[in-house]
């Protein structure tokens, strides 16, 4: 045990042992969250625009992680690529802590942390209606979505975490096969198996040329002879490594697409819409089941024009894919009082609609409240949404409507 485990963390430091999010979500995606301090950091969100390989500008790794072999792993693979790796004596992580709110932001988001997972992550959590179980093998990422689901359930400064005993959790999932409630209830997804929902608290096409985790889970389900399968969603078109992989179809790669005024104004830092696309055309094509997460829908001004102009380019990209297999997944926007005051610390120039006044309240666990479209709204958007897949996408099956 590392001489600092007794100790809590000072204000100056960053406990790595603690999870990024805290595990109060009611669901994946819903920008739910408790009161965080508002922080001024305007100027920090860049325009969108087409993504880079993202590169850390501070890497660390803590003792406990060099002892794990994916943990050397992620270490040499980062090395290669000409960064350099701090060992840290222990697992406090200092520096990260600016003069100011946004300097500690900047800070945080440009640095990678190799760690081992908190032990709670290793006790799955159930992730309706995405899938059956949460498994997550990194927290944080280095986009900046001005509606980031992420920012209302941080516990302190968003520095990334990779995990470094990946090989232990995925073998950890052995015991969850046959579990859960979400693909058993329902029959258009039961052949699905047992599914492991991978990208909760992350993007790991964001992430995986740095880790290579999603690479090997990819193959680890792949080689797994039983009725699993793992699932993660993406705002990223960096597939070149997992084309040619052995996934055996047990892999749902999804891209989180939006109409094009949405993608443009409030996602910085990701793949541009047609990048996505073209990369999911490339997996689809490659043999994997594919999906669209449609999120966060938003009844903008001309709004079926906008998201009719997003099926068009999507029909486009899955034209004569040989046995497509795609899902949609339909989130609408939604916020909480506390993520609004995130957003509004870190994007304070936002032009994204967060008025209480034009929505409903939703009432969930942990005595959370969303504000979300009213119910006539959400109603309109629903029909339009299932009626122009059916006849643009027939083949595409809608997992469900938030
Ligand atoms: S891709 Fe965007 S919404 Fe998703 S975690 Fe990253 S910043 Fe947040």
């Amino acid at each position: 045990m590392p001489d600092d485990a007794a100790t809590p963390a000072t204000d100056a430091e960053v406990d790595l042992t603690e999870p990024l999010a805290r595990d109060d979500q009611p669901l994946p995606h819903s920008a739910s969250g408790e009161v965080t301090a508002e922080t001024d950091l305007s100027a920090l969100a860049p325009p969108s625009r087409p993504a880079r390989r993202w590169t850390p500008k501070r890497v660390v790794v803590t003792p406990a992680a060099l002892d794990e072999e994916h943990g050397r792993r992620i270490v040499e693979r980062v090395e290669a690529l000409g960064i350099e790796v701090e060992r840290l004596k222990a697992n406090r992580l200092t520096g990260v802590r600016g003069e100011t709110d946004r300097e500690t932001y900047a800070r945080a988001k440009s640095t990678l942390a190799v760690v081992v997972s908190p032990p709670s992550r290793r006790t799955l959590q159930p992730i309706a209606p995405s899938a059956d179980w949460r498994v997550d093998l990194a927290e944080g990422c280095p986009a900046h979505c001005q509606y980031c689901y992420l920012a209302g359930s941080l516990s302190g400064p968003p520095v990334t975490r990779v995990y470094a005993d990946l090989d232990g959790i995925l073998a950890g999932l052995t015991d969850y096969v046959g579990t859960g409630t979400v693909t058993s209830r329902s029959r258009a997804r039961s052949a699905e198996g047992t599914t492991f929902e991978a990208s909760c608290y992350t993007d790991p096409l964001a992430l995986d040329h740095l880790t290579g985790s999603w690479q090997r889970a990819v193959e680890h389900f792949g080689a797994w002879d039983a009725p699993v399968q793992l699932r993660w969603t993406t705002k990223y078109g960096d597939v070149d490594r997992f084309v040619d992989l052995p996934h055996a179809g047990r892999t749902r790669v999804r891209f989180s697409v939006n109409c094009l005024p949405v993608t443009r104004r409030w996602e910085g830092g990701t793949s541009t819409l047609e990048q996505r696309l073209a990369a999911l055309r490339r997996l689809a094509s490659a043999g994997y089941p594919v999906g669209l997460t449609i999120a966060p829908i938003m009844p903008l001004d001309g709004w079926r024009e906008h998201y009719g102009h997003l099926l068009d380019l999507v029909e486009a990209a899955v034209a004569e894919v040989p046995d497509l297999d795609l899902t949609a997944e339909l989130i609408t926007h939604r916020f909480t009082a506390s993520s609004k005051e995130v957003l509004l610390g870190w994007y304070p120039r936002t032009t994204l609609e967060m008025d209480e006044a034009r929505r409903s309240v939703k009432r969930g666990r942990f005595g959370t409240s969303k504000h979300v479209y009213p119910k006539e709204v959400m109603g309109e958007l629903r029909r339009w949404f299932e009626d122009q897949l059916a006849q643009r996408l027939p083949q595409c099956r809608v997992l469900y409507w938030t």
